[in-house]
């Protein structure tokens, strides 16, 4: 059985390491904050290491699942890469971006360990279910070594190309998550104010060649019930928006479009804050409207 350490217990990272765990592979946990995961180790029934270096020593898998790749790579930079051990492979989760992944890969194939990059879509949902899809970026043997751990959480595993395609790809996605949140919000707020009920509305788009996951599912869950549920910080959304803006801009694409929506996420944050849902964007349609979607 191969060992596991997973580094990040966020809300994704959570469901994640539990799949694992149950699914019966040997596991070791590290949260940069212990206090924000001590009940779910408890409940899991793992010990929290102390250190990543604690988590890490002795497993086949490291798992990572942070907010960046920024902060993949400070987390390895302190001292972890020399630990890992050779013929490991580090699996990383985090959405990232394509240019650090390729720099961290670099650095532990000098200490002869692979690097997938294994950014996930579905949400919280999906890594409860097990019906993540997981795009893999990297060599073939080092996905082929980790997709039994994949196996744990994710249903749909597709292998995107070297590192940095994954990452990639799920940018872009989000991207496209961005601009479909945004623009039906534009839709129901309009439709509200001019007194068509957003429940008739999207029983129409639904049914119509507008739809998408956010008319589907999103909307209808978490919007027209108010719920608004904080399962995804909309902040995450500004960053991943933001990448998939860069690498546009990398391969000179004129992306009109994907630059928008990346500083309508990034202003939509500065209004929300930090802890926001990314289904709460559409407040800010419905502040500057001065109309909720009701
Ligand atoms: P959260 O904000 O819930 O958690 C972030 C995690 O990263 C926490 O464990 C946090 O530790 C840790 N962390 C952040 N910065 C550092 C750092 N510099 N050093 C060490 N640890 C750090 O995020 P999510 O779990 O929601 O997201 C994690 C990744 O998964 C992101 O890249 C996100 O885009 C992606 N993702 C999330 C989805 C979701 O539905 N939530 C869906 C698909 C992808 P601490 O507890 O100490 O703050």
């Amino acid at each position: 059985m191969l060992k596991v350490a997973f580094l990040g217990l966020g809300s994704i990272g959570r469901p994640m390491a539990r799949r694992i765990k149950e699914a019966g592979f040997p596991l070791a946990v590290w949260n940069r904050t212990p206090d924000h995961v001590a009940t779910f180790a408890k409940d899991l029934g793992v010990q929290l290491s102390k250190t990543p270096g604690d988590a890490i020593k002795d497993t086949d898998i490291v798992a990572i699942c942070l907010s960046t790749s920024a902060d993949v790579e400070q987390v390895l930079d302190a001292g972890v890469i020399g630990s890992i051990k050779a013929g490991a492979v580090v699996l990383d989760l985090t959405s990232g971006d394509p240019a650090t992944s390729k720099r961290i890969a670099a650095k532990v194939a000098a200490k002869k360990v692979g690097f997938i990059d294994a950014p996930v879509s579905g949400g919280v949902k999906g890594a409860e279910a097990g019906t993540l899809t997981v795009m893999c970026g990297g060599d073939a043997k080092d996905l082929e070594r980790a997709k039994p751990v994949i196996a744990a959480f994710g249903q749909k595993v597709v292998h995107c190309g070297p590192v940095g395609a994954g990452d990639a790809v799920k940018a872009m996605n989000q991207a496209l998550l961005a601009l479909t949140i945004w623009g039906t919000g534009e839709a129901l707020v309009a439709l509200s104010k001019l007194g068509v009920s957003p429940s008739v509305a999207l029983e129409v788009i639904n049914a119509s060649s507008g739809r998408s996951n956010a008319s589907m599912n999103l909307f209808p869950e978490r919007v027209l019930t108010r719920a608004f549920p904080r399962t995804f910080r909309l902040a995450l959304m500004d960053k991943d928006a933001r990448i998939a803006a860069q690498i546009a801009r990398d391969e000179r694409v004129p992306a009109p479009l994907t630059q928008l929506v990346a500083d309508l996420c990034t202003l939509a944050r500065r209004e929300l804050g930090e802890d926001a849902d990314h289904v709460e964007a559409v407040r800010v349609i419905e502040r500057w409207a001065g109309q909720d979607i009701r």
